[in-house]
């Protein structure tokens, strides 16, 4: 599974309104003294305020259930997702919760007071790919959506730079893409009925496998064009260590060429 560099991490820390954040999920805070606030733990049961929250660090600590963590560790906690999946909902950012960028560390105490409680509207992901779309049309969609995610990706770009691919122009040119594990999270949910139907359609097409988990996953992405510029094939180059006997090198397992698996090492 790719990793999220430690600096993304550290950035979406930095960036983070806690408070914001912690308010934004309907939880009243009030002053505590110190610079903390208080208010009524999300994570049990309680009629006096034990969740404190720390702006200036960026932590919040409960002293009744002993919860506790940063903004990442918040949301993972309170919306029941993956650290990955977290860090995606805070990287996609809301106004309601990121830091001003005047005041790129956090908000002061006195704005702490005054500051307007917003509702965050960015709860769920969005996701790329359309259900009304045709097949044809859904892969052209999760290659776009794969370009994106590579030029947000450091480690896939270093990657490239190291194969010899310096310029962006070339990068746009052919879409190439990364498959940083993020499309699945942002399908509807696998038990709700649009979230099921997508997900089946996607392994049809290859780019899920059977387990739900990304074909392509860790992998650079290489799309290829039918002459109706529609993507007809993909390859995927593992961009990380591969175990064993596994090959680096994946295709769209139901369109398998003879003529495009002279592409080596
Ligand atoms: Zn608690």
């Amino acid at each position: 599974m790719p990793r999220i560099p430690e600096s993304e991490i550290e950035r979406i820390k930095q960036q983070t309104d806690l408070a914001a954040l912690v308010r934004s999920r309907g939880i009243e805070l009030k002053k505590h003294g110190n610079g903390n606030l208080a208010g009524n733990c999300p994570f049990h049961d309680e009629k006096d305020p034990s969740f404190i929250v720390t702006p200036s660090k960026g932590l919040f600590h409960c002293m009744g259930c002993g919860a506790a963590g940063n903004c990442i560790q918040f949301v993972q906690k309170f919306d029941g997702v993956s650290f990955r999946h977290a860090f995606e909902i805070l990287n996609e950012g809301s106004e309601a919760y990121s830091a001003p960028p005047s005041n790129p560390t956090r908000w002061s105490k006195a704005e702490e007071a005054t500051r307007p409680l917003k509702k965050a509207t960015i709860r769920k992901l969005d996701n790329p790919l359309k259900p009304e779309a045709q097949d044809i049309e859904l892969l052209d969609q999760a290659v776009d959506y794969y370009h994106e995610r590579l030029l947000k990706a450091p480690q896939a770009l270093d990657y490239l730079r190291k194969r010899g691919i310096h310029d962006e122009e070339v990068i746009k040119a052919f879409r190439l893409g990364y498959s940083d594990r993020t499309l699945g999270i942002r399908l509807p949910a696998r038990n709700r009925k649009e979230g099921k139907a997508i997900r089946e359609r996607l392994i049809k097409l290859g780019l899920l496998r059977e387990t739900g988990h990304e074909h392509f996953n860790g992998s650079l992405i290489v799309p290829i064009f039918d002459s109706q510029g529609h993507v007809s094939e993909i390859y995927g180059r593992k961009t990380g260590k591969v175990s064993g006997s596994a090959s680096p090198h994946l295709y769209l397992p139901w369109r398998q060429r003879g003529h495009i698996s002279t592409i080596d090492n």
